[in-house]
């Protein structure tokens, strides 16, 4: 792993920061010099990757947080404790935390797909008032993926303004079925492609700002998100990689480091995949 020292003197925040690639990039930004802030829904997850940290270059000690992305009350009481423990937003925050909820077109009940695009065009009854979906613990979880991007990113947005830091970088983890489709994932793949129009118009907004906000979109990455997929599909997907195989938690989160830094000054509204190639084209 390399260790530039681009992030020394920064802030970073990163939602699912608990678990795979969110793990990751906290470790990424931790090696380059930032402040690490992990928040994830699962308090015991977030402390895992804390005590996984190495010291960040100033000395000042990262922290975890137990957070829930798809609660704005959550989202903004992590912004406080924030500011309360290093009297400064984060200059950096990285959306990782997703989940699926899978199944065919054919089979996906109402609520199961809009459970994930209701709650960010904020129609219809809250989360609350609806019914939960079928469960079946082998592959599904609630689908807050686009909601908690709205809330983060805008509370991060709002704190960063609202300090009048110099500059910000949001980066949010899409995937590569938001643009070109899943099979069993209609309302994932509408999530994350909501995600990415969500990330260009927040980053036509915040520019002003001098804010960047940029989307990465893996493809078929090792985590647990995906050590439940059948090695039957896991063998197929591979076949259809060019670079042959799955990707990496820590070469997703190369991608997120390199998009925080100034080395990506000049690049806002972008989507940049890392997928080994599937789907290119
Ligand atoms: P992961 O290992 O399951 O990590 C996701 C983390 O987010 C978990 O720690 C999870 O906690 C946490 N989380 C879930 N709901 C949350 C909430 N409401 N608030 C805060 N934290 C929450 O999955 P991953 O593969 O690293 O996925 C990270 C991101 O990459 C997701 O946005 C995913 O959609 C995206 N992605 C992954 C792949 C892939 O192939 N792995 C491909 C494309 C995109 P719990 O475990 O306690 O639920």
């Amino acid at each position: 792993m390399a260790t530039t020292g681009r992030l020394v003197s920064r802030l970073a925040m990163v939602t699912g920061g608990g678990s795979g690639i969110g793990r990751a990039v906290c470790r990424r930004l931790a090696s380059e010099g930032a402040s690490v802030v992990v928040a994830d829904v699962c308090e015991a997850s977030a402390n895992e990757t804390l005590r996984s940290l190495p010291g960040d270059l100033r000395g000042q000690a990262h922290m975890a947080a137990a957070a829930d992305v798809a609660s704005k009350e959550s989202v903004d009481n992590l912004l406080t404790s924030i500011q309360a423990r290093y009297f400064q937003p984060p200059s950096v925050c990285v959306n990782a935390a997703g989940v699926t909820q899978d199944n065919f077109l054919l089979d996906m009940e109402d609520d199961d797909f809009d459970r994930v695009v209701r709650v960010n065009l904020k129609v219809g009854p809250p989360p609350d008032a609806v019914p939960s979906p079928a469960s079946d613990s082998s592959s599904s979880s609630s689908s807050s993926s686009l909601q908690g991007s709205f809330l983060v990113i805008r509370a991060v947005a709002r704190a960063l303004v609202a300090s009048g830091a110099p500059k910000g970088s949001i980066v949010t983890v899409g995937s590569i079925v938001g643009k070109v489709g899943n099979m069993g994932q209609v309302n994932y793949a509408a999530s994350k492609a909501g995600v990415e129009g969500l990330t260009r118009t927040a980053a036509k907004e915040l520019s002003r700002f001098g804010i960047r906000c940029n989307c990465v979109l893996p493809g078929f990455i090792s985590t647990p998100m995906t050590d439940k997929v059948t090695e039957k599909v896991i063998g197929k997907m591979k076949s259809l990689i060019p670079l042959g195989r799955m990707g990496e938690a820590t070469e997703v989160a190369d991608v997120c480091a390199f998009l925080a830094s100034d080395d990506a000054r000049y690049v806002t509204g972008a989507s940049l995949e890392v997928t080994g190639g599937l789907f290119m084209g």
